[in-house]
This record gives structure tokens, sequence and C-alpha cells, in this order.
């Protein structure tokens, strides 16, 4: 039976669409609708802005503690409510309950506790001026909230990537407005449930819910009321988002998409480059924008692992979130399904060995309707085919021999994207060497995914603009304004 509609989140309340819109969410575990979403038009984003707006001069004039100590009751609330939380992210997504249960919820709470101290201790700049009449001037720094931010969120990590942008907004003395994904919008409903408990004053956390162009993603960004944009999603939604902000010349922070690259080296722990390297091609259902989707691997090293990824890739089982056997969901949607099995098919025309699946799974009649879709590998396809260039964000990778290390590292730049890398080898100074000449935001050393949130994440090249994480979220959340006193 279908659940009760999920409705926006504006001024501390629940609320319809002003034109009584809604729209459909089915499940992509057996394609049966779940329940309908209210599909945000103008004056709904409108009402959004607003309560932000009237709600930010009060959020940001509290003191930093005090926002803290709010801020640290939304975390102690998002742990109390997990099993709520998890429920509603394994539906929305399909994904295992224990990937939600350990990952997304988890490290959503941590996001608000992180923000919360972050900031507390960040000293300013103060430099001493001379003067032409040697009384001397001093300046220093102070920073204040930029205003109302809008937050436009992906559906793969949905709690976890929006409140990596929420905490440090609301930290920093922000209202917010999001927008989840339409695919996704049962946790941000959620969110607004447990700010409202933690006391958090009405209209600092709104949601509006829709689709992008020409609907609620879009009527936010461009709405002259926003002061600040924070996105995660595709490459080219960033491009029209950045479009979006250039009216206003408003700050943008863009976290997008990547074709990461793992180089495994013949000097390697075998066993752990495997097993991480699994993960790293195949958690989520292979829709993690830091998932690994070229993998370089040196030649005496290549049958063994290719091998031994193979294997791994046919443990995995897809089923149910709630069935502890599971270790794969489906895709997110029937479209996107899509748009993987069309890389599967190219990767197949364009002569690809195909080392283990390469299409869709044989599921019980019951998830039939689902979003079901095999754990992919080849080989033997060139680095100019658009399977190894283009992102596919499914769970799918190619694995190709290198003989060198400039080389491996010369394969793994040639993308337009520079998300992340991970660098698998024993010798160190091979490790600096290269983690250091890879073009991306974060390159891992024998590790994946390993994130200290007091670290900068970002993207280079078409991965992103601006970095996000630890004090550096301050560049979007804040505006920094020189005080010059003259003595
Ligand atoms: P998407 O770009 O299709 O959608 C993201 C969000 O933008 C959704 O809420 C959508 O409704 C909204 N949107 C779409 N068009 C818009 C427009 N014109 N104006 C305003 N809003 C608009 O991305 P997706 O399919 O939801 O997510 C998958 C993509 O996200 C992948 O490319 C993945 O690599 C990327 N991603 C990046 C990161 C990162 O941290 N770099 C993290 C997760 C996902």
């Amino acid at each position: 039976m279908a659940m009760e509609p999920v409705l926006h989140f504006i001024g501390g309340q629940p609320r319809a669409s002003a034109d009584g819109k809604t729209f459909e969410k089915r499940s992509p575990l057996d394609g049966t609708l779940l329940y309908r979403v209210a599909e945000a038009g103008r004056a709904d984003v409108d009402a959004a802005v607003a309560a932000a707006r009237a709600a930010q001069p009060v959020w940001g004039r509290l003191t930093s503690a005090q926002r803290a100590e709010l801020l640290a009751r939304v975390a102690e609330g998002i742990d109390r409510r997990i099993d709520e939380l998890v429920a509603a992210e394994t539906a929305d997504t399909g994904k295992p309950d224990s990937l939600a249960r350990q990952m997304d919820i988890p490290r959503s709470a941590a996001n608000f506790r992180n923000a919360v101290q972050m900031f507390a201790n960040v000293p300013g700049e103060v430099f001493q001026t001379p003067t032409p009449d040697r009384t001397g001037a001093i300046n220093y720094s102070v920073r204040s909230p930029v205003g109302v931010v809008g937050v436009i969120s992906p559906w793969n990590v949905p709690l976890l990537l929006m409140s990596s942008h929420v905490a440090p907004a609301l930290a920093c003395g922000n209202a917010v407005v999001v927008k989840p994904s339409e695919e996704t919008p049962r946790t941000a409903a959620l969110l607004g449930e447990i700010m409202n408990e933690a006391g958090v004053p009405p209209g600092v956390y709104n949601v509006v819910n829709g689709h992008g162009p020409d609907a609620a993603g879009e009527f936010l960004t461009r709405h002259p009321g926003i002061h600040a944009i924070a996105f995660t999603g595709e490459t080219g939604t960033g491009a029209a988002i950045m479009r979006a902000a250039a009216k206003g010349a408003r700050p943008v922070s863009l976290e997008l998409g990547g074709k990461s690259p793992a180089i495994v080296f013949a000097d390697c722990d075998f066993d752990a480059a495997v097993a991480t390297t699994l993960r790293s091609a195949f958690l989520n259902c292979g829709q993690i924008c830091l998932g690994t989707e070229r993998i370089y691997v040196e030649r005496p090293l290549f049958e063994r692992f290719v091998q031994a990824m193979k294997d791994g890739a046919e443990r995995l089982r897809p089923g149910r979130p709630e069935d502890p056997d599971t270790s794969l969901g489906p895709l997110i949607s029937r479209g996107h399904r899509e748009k993987v099995l069309s890389y599967y098919a190219r990767a197949r025309s364009e002569g690809a060995t195909v080392v283990c699946g390469g299409g869709i799974p044989d599921m019980p009649d019951s998830l039939a309707g689902g979003n079901w879709i095999a754990p992919t590998i080849w080989t033997g396809l060139p680095e100019s085919s658009a399977v190894i260039k283009e992102e596919i964000f499914g769970p799918c990778c190619h694995i190709a021999p290198f003989d060198t290390e400039e080389e491996a590292v010369a394969l793994a730049n040639d993308t337009d994207y520079g998300l992340c890398a991970a660098v698998w080898t024993t010798h160190l100074a091979r490790a600096h060497r290269v983690a250091g000449a890879l073009n991306v935001g974060v390159a891992w050393v024998n590790s994946w995914l390993l994130r200290d949130i007091r670290t900068p994440f970002g993207g280079a090249g078409e991965s992103g603009l601006g970095r996000h994480g630890g004090v550096h979220s301050l560049a979007l959340f804040t505006e920094l304004k020189n005080v010059c006193i003259k003595l």
C-alpha cells in the first residue's frame, strides 16, 4: 500500500504545493508505487525562500555556541531516529540496510557534530600596517553568514551529501532551502522533523521537492533571494547551475561527476588492493561519485588481479535491503538502468572482453520489476572508448595493464574529470610521487573512501569547483570582511 505523500518543509511545517501538484516515487526494488511527492511550483519556492530570509537574521545573531548546541541536538536526533532514516533511505534507493546503517546515516550525524566543532576555533587574520604618518593601522578579518543558501542534492547518498552542506551552512549562521533529488525526498523531510525536535527555529531549514530544469531546482537556483548555491550532481547540471548563479554574481560550489582511476602496482598488498577495489567499483551498485570505473594494473599482476576481481564481483548478492545476505542493491531508476545498459551494449560492440556480468541478473518474480543489473568487468577496450571516457555511474569497471609508472600516471590523468584516484603500492617514495602527479581533488594511497571530514573535499577539472569539508566550507558559507583601523 502506498504511503502518505512526502511534502515540502517550509517555515517549520510540512506543506503541500500551493497548486496541489504531486509526482510519483516508485520503488527501485520492484517498481511498485511507494508514495507521491509534492511538486513545488514558483509559489512554493518563493514561500520557502521568504521563510528562510525571515529566519536567518535571528539565527545568524545567535552566538556560535548557541547554534552549536542546537546542531548537536540535531545530530542526536539523527542517531535516535536511525531506524526510521535507514528505512526511508533504503526504500528510496534500494541500497542494502547495512550500508545505510554504517555509512549514510551515522555520517550525516557526524556532519552536524563536525561542523559545530570545526568553526569553534578558526582564527582570523591581523596585520599591522605602517602608514606614512607613522601612526599605523590595524587590519583584521571577520566572517559573517552569506544569508540564504540553496542546497541541491543528488539521489545516490541523499542525507549524507545534503547534510554535508546543510550542517556547515547552518553552523555559519545561514538559513537553507534544500531541493533533494526527486528520487529520494524522504530523509530531507524527516530531517525537518528532527530540526523541530531539536529546537532549531522555524525557517532556518526548509525543503522544496520537485524536479530540476524548469521546475523546483531551477526556480530555486534562479531565485534572487538565494545568496549562495551548494550543488552536488552531474557535470552538465553543474554548468546549468553556474549559469543560473551568474545572475547576481552569486557564489557556487559544484561537486560533480567523475571517472576515477585506480592504479595497482605489482608491489601492492594484493588482498587489500582487490578487496578495496571491489568496494570502490561496486559499492552502492556503483552509484558513488568517487567510484572506480577505470583500473590500471601493472602487467605482471594483471591476469591475477582480473581473476580476483571477477571472483569478487560474482560473489555479490543482489537482494532486498533488509536481507543480511544482500551485498548489492538495484540502480535508482528504470531510466538510469537504460543508460548503464547502453554502455554495456557499447562495450560489447566495441569488442570488449566481458570478464563477468554484462546484463540483467535473474531475480525472483517478486523483484522482477526492479532496476537490477549485473556487476560487470571489461578488459580490452581502447582508451578512446566512451566506456572509458564517460561517467557510467553503474556497477562496472574496465581493467587495463600498464608497464611503467609514467604510463600509469598518464593513463589516469587522461580524462576531463578529476575527482579522486586510488594508488596501490608499498613503495613509499612512489606513493608520494604518484599521488602528487595525479590531477584529482582526493588521492587515496592504499585506501579508498577513507574520509576524514576535516579535510578538503572537491574535484579538479570537470569534477567540480571549490572545496568543502573542515574549515574549507567557510569559503562558500561566509562573507569575509577586512576591517582597516587607522590608529
Ligand atoms: P543530477 O545532476 O541529475 O541531479 C542532481 C540534482 O540537481 C537533483 O536534485 C536534480 O533535481 C537537480 N537538477 C537537475 N537539473 C537542474 C537544473 N537545471 N537546475 C537546478 N537543479 C537541477 O545528478 P543525479 O543524477 O541526481 O546524481 C548523480 C550525479 O551526481 C553523478 O554524476 C555523480 O557523479 C554526481 N555526484 C557527485 C558527487 C561529488 O561529491 N562530486 C557526489 C554524489 C554524486
